[in-house]
């Protein structure tokens, strides 16, 4: 049994305690904020998320699949919006596949409330890491009064996210880091559901309305409600307007009514939202290594910030806690520097990948979705792994419902790439795309390429 504190008591240090306190050693989680569960940390908003296979199947590992479940809401295709407000359905799966929206604050609370009921765990709110030995593996705390608290354990985990103060202290040694801060910046609105607690929109969807440069999300809430999420770059260019150049109620008000008019009667006060809720921005961070000393580790976000746009990061950050549970049943549980420096070496290629996954599906949502071609190839994709499922599976099937590592799902996705553009290139391929011709051709480029 060892003594572990966990840094941060978000999304993912609080799955982290549970798998460990599971496994018998006493875990300590130290958060900066105060618990979710007693003040409003979330602010009152409800930002949601998408929980996808991965994060399903360390859910499940760690027990707590069916607390999570009754929380979700499932969404099986995405719903794009053009200009004028024409939709166009497109499921995630050819077999009805569910990706599952839950609103952070709500699954933060849960699993703290799952963590807590375990009798080694131990949660301490208010408690921000303001220093840590990484040598002893002692971290220092300090409390909203000032006090400094010192706690040393045998190992210490740092889940705190994208500005991790684990990862800073890191960083004052043999550490490569880089922080890449993207054009776009996004401001989340709430979508009301109708008076009688009926959705607006179809809940079963993730709607899209994308707009090339920049675009809009709506994800459902278990309300009725929806949470928007308005993409677009921080500052205008010549192909698009950014949030510099939409600032005043007349700006504002002609932009959505110029690119998003079907959104403005499902959310009246649209313009009053934008005008008063925070602009954020996206950053994307790589490091390595992820772990020191044989006792000090990165996990979550903290290791691999991400944009969100794969809907992937906390699903990644699961995954993180579940191969490290399973590397712990394979090495031991007294075995810290083997676990974690195969821990560090499993997953960094991953989050690399996922990385750069991620931003390759912002250029898919904004852009492609309502992309002819792009649409035609989602129904050759479709076609091709119904008939020939153990040779062709989606690049967003692998990501999304699969446990495919994502480093293998990027390098297949390249892959598919190479055939679908000489695929799409074929001489009338918009009218015979169902044809024996096509497929014997896709046929023949898989196993040429392989
Ligand atoms: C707009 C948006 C949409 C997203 N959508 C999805 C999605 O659909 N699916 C998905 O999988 N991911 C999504 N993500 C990513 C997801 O939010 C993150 O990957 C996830 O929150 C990471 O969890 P974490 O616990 O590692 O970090 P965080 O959630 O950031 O938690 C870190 C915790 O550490 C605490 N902390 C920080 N510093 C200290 C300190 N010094 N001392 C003590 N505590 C500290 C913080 O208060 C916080 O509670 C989205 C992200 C964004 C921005």
């Amino acid at each position: 049994m060892s003594k572990i504190t966990i840094v941060g008591g978000g999304l993912v240090g609080s799955l982290l305690s549970i798998f460990l306190a599971r496994r018998g050693h006493a875990v300590s989680v130290y958060e900066r904020r105060g618990d979710p569960r007693k003040t409003d940390v979330y602010a009152g908003r409800s930002i949601n998320l998408v929980v996808s296979h991965r994060g399903w199947t360390a859910l499940r590992a760690a027990g707590v699949e069916a607390a999570v479940k009754a929380i979700t809401v499932p969404v099986y295709a995405r719903m794009t919006h053009d200009r004028d407000g024409k939709l166009n359905r497109v499921p995630y799966s050819i077999d009805n596949k569910a990706i599952h929206s839950v609103s952070r604050g709500e699954l933060n609370r849960r699993l703290l409330t799952e963590a807590e009921a375990l009798p080694n765990v131990e949660l301490r709110f208010n408690q921000k890491c303001v220093d840590l030995d990484l040598e002893t593996a002692t971290c220092r705390f300090q409390r909203e009064g000032g006090e400094i608290k010192e706690v040393k354990a045998d190992v210490v985990f740092g889940s705190d996210g994208a500005f991790s103060a684990v990862r800073a202290k890191m960083m004052q040694g043999r550490f490569t880091y880089s922080q890449e801060y993207i054009e776009h910046d996004y401001k989340e609105v709430a979508f009301p559901a109708n008076p009688d607690g009926t959705p607006k929109l179809d809940p079963q969807c993730l709607h899209i309305w994308p707009r090339r440069y920049f675009m809009m999300m709506g994800l459902a809430n278990q309300d009725g409600g929806f949470t928007g999420t308005l993409f677009m770059p921080n500052t205008a260019t010549e192909n698009a307007p950014g949030f510099d150049t939409v600032r005043t109620e007349e700006q504002v008000s002609s932009y959505f009514r110029e690119h998003f008019a079907d959104a403005m009667p499902i959310v009246p006060d649209l313009v009053q939202q934008y005008l008063r809720n925070p602009q954020s921005s996206l950053v994307i961070i790589r490091c390595n290594p992820w772990t020191v000393n044989g006792k000090v580790a990165l996990i979550g976000d903290a290791a691999h910030a991400i944009v969100p746009f794969y809907g992937e990061g906390m699903n990644a950050g699961y995954e993180d806690c579940k191969v490290l549970n399973d590397l712990l049943n394979e090495h031991g549980d007294d075995n810290w520097p083997v676990v974690l420096a195969a821990y560090g070496k499993a997953r960094k290629p991953n989050g690399d990948a996922i990385a750069d996954l991620s931003l390759r599906n912002f250029l898919e949502m904004r852009d492609l979705v309502a992309d002819l071609k792009f649409l035609l190839r989602k129904k050759i994709e479709g076609r091709l792994q119904a008939k020939h499922p153990d040779q062709w599976l989606p690049l967003y099937s692998q990501v999304k419902f699969s446990d495919i590592q994502y480093k293998d799902a990027w390098r297949e996705g390249l892959r598919h790439d190479r055939i679908m553009e000489e695929v799409l290139a074929m001489p009338g391929i918009e009218e015979k795309w169902e044809s024996e011709e096509v497929e014997r051709r896709v046929m023949e480029l898989v196993n040429a390429a392989r």
